[in-house]
């Protein structure tokens, strides 16, 4: 089972003539949270309507396919996985039929007990289409129908554990469900006076949708004709919002968990700059990643900043190298030095994150080709030397150049003249919320949902294999 974490997108509209449209350019905006696979899901009163297909959103979804996505209520997913997964049964939305009626489902997140509950269910006779740990949800759901769908999917998540924003399509309307530590955002809106939910706000700035609130950890929302029904799951919630989410994967232009991304990332170069800072001529990014705490850097140290790298936003998952292997090609592909920026000058690189290790020393080396006399990396997070079970693509603890390696060693493995990450302290300043309320695991390997040990030995067997430079 293959695959079980993927980062993800979803977005939903409960009511409008135009759902699919909606949904669409809901899609459109969050494209940044998934690339590999997209779907949208239609009801119109009385069946379902589902498009899936691997690619971006704007190539799968023309006129004509979207015209094939009748109805009023409507909901989609973006979707990212490794390699070994990158098949379409896992796209979602996955769509089953039960005695409740057809349901529609998409998640982004990652269970901490889904092997150990599948395992249960395959054993009890349950078949299994995908190997999505979502499809899990929809079984507990379809083996327990209730009254309504709300009871029986509020069920099913009293049974599993881990971190999910959900969305459910039904007869009954549209369902959103955030687990009870609010690991991944989700947002609800409204448009034209139909309720809407997005992983980030930046969906809403597209549609001109009113931001209306965050989903509270542990609550689960119901819209229909208008109206915005809130329930709360048994489950206490402890509130441990993903900080890699401000750090590396949500838009900048999105407020995530109250706070507003790109000024997150300002604040944490400020402080980086405060925490470590380094006679340099200029402050570079790493584009796309570290522009903002770059930018931030180069505020409060007074060093100028320069786009001394520029990045090639047109690259695909998959490139053909030359058989005469070209030096650096694999990260030449996606960044490029502007030579006359940076020649004689000393840097300060800056990104957001050092994963395996293998993009920054490439980096490190590009720029000092094309001139740089020095070379201080400053990275805007801790060391990350845990894998994320929540939902953000990592590969294993032993990949995480972090886990087995101290800063120096990996400044030497960079060739960097200096490195320095920010604290985790400093880091958590830069966020609104008390420091508690966010989950550091990545950093610190304090996983506040423990994984069982069917799951965690399931994703030891299956690393994720993050794209070089991603
Ligand atoms: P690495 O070469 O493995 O050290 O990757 C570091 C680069 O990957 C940095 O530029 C990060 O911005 C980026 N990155 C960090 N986390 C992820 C992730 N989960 N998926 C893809 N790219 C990532």
């Amino acid at each position: 089972m293959a695959g079980f974490r993927d980062e993800c997108g979803i977005f939903g509209i409960a009511d409008s003539e135009d759902a699919a449209n909606i949904a669409y350019l809901g899609l459109y905006a969050l494209q940044h949270r998934g690339q590999e696979s997209a779907g949208i899901v239609s009801w119109d009163g009385a069946r379902l309507h589902v498009e899936r297909g691997m690619g971006h959103v704007a190539e799968l979804f023309g006129a004509k396919v979207l015209q094939r996505l009748p109805g009023s209520r409507a909901l989609g997913h973006t979707r990212y996985s490794t390699a070994g997964t990158s098949v379409i049964s896992n796209a979602q939305p996955i769509v089953v039929k039960t005695s409740m009626g057809p349901l529609g489902v998409v998640h982004n997140g990652n269970l901490t007990n889904a092997v150990e509950i599948r395992d249960e269910l395959e054993r009890a006779g349950a078949i299994f289409q995908t190997t999505s740990d979502t499809e899990v949800i929809l079984h507990l759901m379809a083996r327990r129908p209730r009254e309504s769908v709300v009871e029986s999917l509020m069920e099913a998540l009293d049974r599993v554990r881990g971190a999910y924003s959900l969305l459910v399509i039904s007869q009954e309307g549209l369902i959103a469900a955030r687990d009870p530590n609010g690991f991944r955002p989700l947002v609800l809106g409204e448009v034209d006076g139909a309720a809407c939910f997005a992983s980030e706000t930046c969906a809403f700035d597209l549609l001109a949708a009113k931001p209306v609130r965050e989903l509270e950890p542990g609550e689960v929302v119901v819209a229909r004709g208008g109206e915005v029904k809130s329930f709360h799951l048994e489950q206490r919630p402890v509130p441990t919002r993903c900080a890699f989410e401000q750090v590396y994967f949500a838009r900048p232009d999105s407020k995530v968990f109250g706070d507003t991304v790109a000024e997150a990332r300002l604040a944490m170069g400020a402080q980086l700059a405060r925490e470590a800072p380094v006679p340099a001529d200029l402050v570079v990014p790493v584009p796309d990643s570290g522009l903002y705490a770059a930018s931030g850097f180069s505020r409060e140290s007074g060093l100028p900043f320069e786009f001394g790298l520029i990045r090639n936003h047109y690259v695909g998952r998959t490139f053909i190298e030359p058989k005469q292997s070209i030096r650096h090609f694999g990260v030449r592909i996606k960044l490029n030095p502007v030579r006359e920026l940076i020649e004689g000058r000393r840097l300060v690189l800056v990104d957001d994150s050092i994963v395996r290790g293998t993009t920054a020393p490439k980096i490190v080396k590009m720029v000092r080709d094309a001139g740089a006399s020095e070379v201080h990396v400053r990275i805007s997070c801790p060391p990350t030397a845990w894998p994320c079970h929540y939902g953000i693509d990592m590969p294993t603890r032993e990949e995480l150049v972090a886990s087995n390696h101290s800063v120096e060693e990996i400044r030497e493995f960079l060739k960097a003249d200096s490195l320095a990450y920010l604290s985790l302290e400093g880091m958590l300043a830069c966020l609104s919320s008390a420091p508690e309320s966010y989950c550091t695991a990545c950093w610190t390997g304090d996983y506040r949902v423990p994984i069982t040990a069917r799951d965690r030995r399931q994703a030891e067997l299956f690393p994720i294999r993050a794209e070089e430079g991603e």
